[in-house]
């Protein structure tokens, strides 16, 4: 992918004064919900009509698509509102389909990105095509599976292509749906700034409360667009309920939304900034400086526990150490999850030294 520059041209030349907003039902439900929902978002910062017609679903049973006959319905949406199209598609049949009635847009799902078969059937049916090709990242947080099925399109002399940021799978339970691990779409950005990057709020959350906070957080990165779950009457959508907004909430999102400029010449922005930026790096050096010292006191805790020959893990001390500083991290406004997450790393390092001193 070395020649990434032209990785953004698509996107620079749509000139878009906003980010890029895919909106639209999860899935097609029916011909008449499809166009409801199309002229809902007709005239809105709404540029590509997104919907389901094949529907991975992780569990079989439920709802899993209409089919080819929703391809007709989205060439109608095209014809009645003007609205660009898009789609997922997740094999050779799906693409020559979507390609033969004409979708502007074809993304790959999360579950297709996992396998570099399917990846490479849709890429060689592909082949040289000038849609927009976007794939979102695997279900798991493996960042050279996603790079891997990007380089597979880029090979396929794929010009409009880019990504979608849909979160990642948990085993454990969370307040999101799929986790942002934002860290990876920002490995990703780093490696790539040329090659365009979408945040996919509904998927991530799964939940139409929160979609306008990882939506701003998205903007905030510096990410190119956003797509968005939209139906009429979420409540009653045959699939991923709980995640879709009206067309009307989208407008007011799209209105709330603070749109930041990527870079701004202005000199009291870039002073503002800089000196922020430094107080970061101040605050980074001093928390290093900090555990470092902590985990001396930690060797000294385990030289003691040596000469009595006690064992390392101390559930009640380690649980005491942990509800104290949830308390104390709420009142400096750290989530319950990040002070879990940080102690769980904090106490592992303990007791890999206290670990080592013990078997010393
Ligand atoms: C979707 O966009 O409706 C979808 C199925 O998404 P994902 O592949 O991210 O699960
Ligand atoms: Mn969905």
């Amino acid at each position: 992918m070395e020649n990434s520059k032209q990785m953004r041209k698509w996107l620079d030349d749509m000139n878009l004064s906003h980010p890029l907003v895919i909106a639209g039902p999860c899935s097609a439900e029916t011909e008449e919900q499809v166009l409801k929902i199309a002229h809902e978002l007709k005239d809105t910062d709404v540029n590509y009509f997104r919907s389901g017609i094949w529907k991975p679903r992780t569990r079989p049973g439920n709802f899993e698509g209409v089919g080819a006959i929703g391809l007709k319905w989205l060439q109608k949406v095209k014809e009645e509102t003007g609205l660009k199209t898009a789609t997922e598609v997740a094999n050779k049949a799906h693409v020559d389909l979507a390609l033969e009635h004409d979708i502007d847009l074809l993304w790959i799902g999360a579950r297709s990105t996992v396998s570099p078969f399917i990846v490479q059937e849709i890429a060689d049916a592909l082949k040289g095509t000038d849609k927009i090709v976007l794939v979102k990242n695997p279900v798991n947080p493996d960042l050279s599976l996603w790079l891997g099925a990007v380089e597979r399109l880029y090979s396929a002399d794929i010009k409009k292509l880019g990504v979608i940021h849909r979160g990642f799978s948990t085993y454990e339970k969370t307040k999101y749906r799929n986790i942002p691990e934002w860290q990876l779409a920002i490995e990703l950005q780093t490696k790539f700034p040329d090659l365009p990057i979408i945040n996919d709020p509904s998927h991530i959350t799964g939940n139409r409360d929160m979609i306008f906070d990882v939506s701003q957080t998205a903007l905030d990165l510096n990410f190119d667009g956003l797509i968005i779950e939209t139906h009429y009457d979420p409540d009653n959508a045959w699939s991923d309920a709980a995640q879709q907004v009206t067309p009307k909430s989208l407008i007011q999102i799209m209105k709330d939304l603070r749109i930041r400029k990527e870079t701004d010449e202005e000199a009291e922005y870039n002073n503002n900034l800089s000196n922020l930026r430094a107080q970061i790096d101040i605050l980074d050096n001093q928390l290093v400086d900090l555990l470092g010292k902590r985990m001396k006191v930690s060797d000294g805790i385990g030289a003691l526990k040596k000469q009595k020959n006690v064992a390392v893990l101390q559930s009640n001390r380690w649980n005491a150490i942990l509800g104290n500083m949830i308390l104390e991290g709420e009142q400096r406004g750290l989530s319950e999850e990040f002070v879990l997450k940080m102690f769980k790393a904090i106490h592992q390092e303990s007791i890999n030294h206290q670990e080592k001193i013990i078997n010393s």
